[in-house]
Protein backbone atom coordinates (compact mmCIF):
# COMPACT_ATOMS: atom_id res chain seq x y z
CA UNK A 1 0.00 0.00 0.00
CA UNK A 2 1.47 3.75 -1.11
CA UNK A 3 -0.19 6.50 0.86
CA UNK A 4 1.75 9.47 1.65
CA UNK A 5 1.61 10.51 4.99
CA UNK A 6 -0.81 12.71 6.59
CA UNK A 7 -0.20 15.88 8.21
CA UNK A 8 -3.05 17.92 10.61
CA UNK A 9 -2.95 20.91 7.91
CA UNK A 10 -4.21 18.45 5.40
CA UNK A 11 -7.30 17.23 7.03
CA UNK A 12 -10.32 19.71 7.21
CA UNK A 13 -13.74 19.78 9.73
CA UNK A 14 -16.77 20.92 8.00
CA UNK A 15 -18.76 21.20 11.03
CA UNK A 16 -21.63 22.91 9.63
CA UNK A 17 -21.87 19.15 7.45
CA UNK A 18 -21.90 17.20 10.67
CA UNK A 19 -24.64 15.46 11.78
CA UNK A 20 -23.50 14.29 15.08
CA UNK A 21 -23.74 10.84 13.91
CA UNK A 22 -20.44 9.40 15.72
CA UNK A 23 -19.08 6.94 13.18
CA UNK A 24 -15.87 8.82 13.31
CA UNK A 25 -15.55 8.85 16.96
CA UNK A 26 -16.26 4.74 16.35
CA UNK A 27 -13.55 4.07 14.02
CA UNK A 28 -10.97 6.74 15.29
CA UNK A 29 -11.34 8.08 18.49
CA UNK A 30 -7.77 8.82 18.63
CA UNK A 31 -8.78 11.32 15.77
CA UNK A 32 -11.90 12.39 16.08
CA UNK A 33 -14.70 12.82 18.76
CA UNK A 34 -18.29 14.06 19.00
CA UNK A 35 -17.33 17.61 21.55
CA UNK A 36 -20.00 18.86 23.79
CA UNK A 37 -21.82 20.81 21.00
CA UNK A 38 -23.09 17.70 19.21
CA UNK A 39 -20.24 18.21 16.64
CA UNK A 40 -16.83 16.51 15.17
CA UNK A 41 -13.89 17.90 16.83
CA UNK A 42 -10.11 16.25 17.40
CA UNK A 43 -9.06 13.92 19.67
CA UNK A 44 -6.33 14.94 21.55
CA UNK A 45 -3.71 12.78 19.73
CA UNK A 46 -4.63 14.43 16.60
CA UNK A 47 -4.72 17.79 18.15
CA UNK A 48 -1.59 17.24 19.83
CA UNK A 49 0.24 16.18 16.56
CA UNK A 50 2.93 17.69 15.15
CA UNK A 51 4.25 16.78 11.58
CA UNK A 52 3.04 13.07 9.57
CA UNK A 53 1.38 11.42 11.65
CA UNK A 54 1.97 7.85 12.58
CA UNK A 55 0.33 4.72 10.93
CA UNK A 56 -2.24 4.18 13.26
CA UNK A 57 -3.54 7.71 13.84
CA UNK A 58 -3.25 8.63 9.75
CA UNK A 59 -5.15 5.29 9.99
CA UNK A 60 -8.37 6.63 11.56
CA UNK A 61 -8.32 9.67 10.11
CA UNK A 62 -9.25 7.91 6.62
CA UNK A 63 -11.13 5.54 7.81
CA UNK A 64 -13.42 7.99 9.78
CA UNK A 65 -13.21 10.24 6.41
CA UNK A 66 -14.70 7.55 4.38
CA UNK A 67 -17.22 6.46 6.98
CA UNK A 68 -18.78 10.10 7.28
CA UNK A 69 -22.48 9.70 6.27
CA UNK A 70 -22.24 13.56 5.91
CA UNK A 71 -18.85 13.59 4.15
CA UNK A 72 -17.56 16.54 7.20
CA UNK A 73 -13.95 15.80 7.24
CA UNK A 74 -12.27 16.15 4.32
CA UNK A 75 -8.60 15.20 3.54
CA UNK A 76 -6.22 16.84 1.26
CA UNK A 77 -6.92 14.88 -1.58
CA UNK A 78 -10.66 16.51 -1.57
CA UNK A 79 -9.42 19.57 -0.91
CA UNK A 80 -10.02 22.51 -3.30
CA UNK A 81 -7.72 24.89 -2.36
CA UNK A 82 -7.45 27.11 -5.50
S1 LIG B 1 -19.15 10.69 11.27
FE1 LIG B 1 -19.31 12.64 10.18
S2 LIG B 1 -21.35 13.39 10.68
FE2 LIG B 1 -20.84 11.80 12.17
S3 LIG B 1 -19.97 12.89 13.92
FE3 LIG B 1 -18.29 12.26 12.61
S4 LIG B 1 -17.94 14.00 11.26
FE4 LIG B 1 -19.95 14.27 12.16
Amino acid sequence: MSQHPISKGSIRLERDLCIGAGMCESVGARAFHVDDEGLVAFSDDLANADGPLDNDLGRAVVEAAAVCPAQAILLADGLDDA
